[in-house]
């Protein structure tokens, strides 16, 4: 049986047996969705009740020393059941679902939630588990664990970045080497740029470049503010980064009826916004998401000098 197939398993064993895991995945089937578009492009928004935890998620370092860790092995529910990834790592169905497959995967080390040294599992991840992307969100931009490493993944056909990378409407190709083609977006109201090859290793290079230039401009930060989202089809692997400059909007911390909570990370940077209130669905604005994205996204043209000759 291949991984992939595994993993089904666990799916179906984990949403017959888990009753928080059933009953979410079910309330998915009923979850609404506006579309926005944008000319060139569409946002989903999403009202999903379910993320509020994740969405508000208390990210200081001192409330998260305060808490129990949720994804640490000792802490998680009886009836969340694992299946073993690679050497140290852990798969798990997500219970509080974005997509109709939302797994986890963790470290089974308590550790910090780091990019560097783990990219290369992100792209086994993405091998092995052809039908999903999967995401990593920063430390400071969206984890709700920022103190215990992992990853998410979700099934293959409901972020709109991954069709939107298809018709190549919004980026070009600005450079080859080798193996490995750099796009970068353009009028996407996130900078985001995207690298294609087939080969991990020279894909961990073109990374680590990226990484290390844009560590200069973040020093202060425990790692440079990104989202990540891998997928991998037909021997070709698909990283797409979108640094960041800021955590939460100031919508999110606002008053009364300015305030809106969104917290971005990697699922919203892909194009589907979540709002787990329902009055923040309903009266978002095309402008208010523009400028959400403006505020903790990278424009094109802070962008540009970062990928110069690259890859
Ligand atoms: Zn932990």
């Amino acid at each position: 049986m291949s991984y992939s197939e595994r993993v089904n398993q666990l799916f179906i064993s984990q949403v017959s047996e888990w009753d928080l895991a059933r009953v979410n995945y079910e309330q998915l089937e009923n979850v609404r969705t506006r579309i926005i578009g944008f000319g060139t492009f569409d946002l989903t928004v999403q009202f999903n009740p379910g993320r509020i935890t994740s969405s508000a998620a208390k990210v200081d370092s001192r409330s998260i020393e305060a808490r129990p860790c949720f994804l640490c092995a000792k802490n998680r529910p009886l009836q969340q059941q694992g299946l073993p990834f690679g050497k140290g790592w852990t798969m798990l169905v997500n219970p509080f679902p974005i997509f109709d497959r939302h797994l986890t995967i963790v470290a089974d080390q308590h550790t910090d939630q780091r990019i560097l040294d783990s990219f290369r599992i992100m792209l086994s991840l993405a091998r092995e588990l052809p039908d999903y992307v999967i995401f990593y969100n920063g430390p400071q931009c969206g984890a709700s664990a920022p103190d215990h490493l992992h990853f998410q993944a979700g099934n293959k056909g409901f972020l709109p970045v991954e069709k939107d990378f298809a018709g190549k409407l919004n980026c070009s190709l600005i450079s080859r080497k080798g193996d490995i083609s750099l796009w970068q977006w353009k009028n996407y109201m996130r900078g985001m740029i995207t690298f294609e090859g087939t080969n991990p290793d020279d894909l961990a290079l073109s990374f680590e470049e990226f990484y290390s230039r844009f560590r200069l401009i973040q020093a202060d930060r425990p790692e440079p503010m990104l989202n990540i989202l891998t997928s991998f089809s037909s021997g070709t692997f698909t990283v797409h980064i979108i640094p960041r400059k800021l955590h939460r909007p100031s919508q999110f911390f606002a008053g009364d009826d300015k305030k809106i909570i969104l917290s971005p990370a990697s699922v919203d940077m892909g194009g589907v916004v979540i709002t787990p209130r329902e009055e923040d669905f309903v009266k978002i604005t095309a402008e208010d998401i523009s400028d959400i994205f403006g505020q903790v996204c990278l424009s094109d043209e802070e962008l540009s000098p970062l990928i110069k000759n690259l890859p």
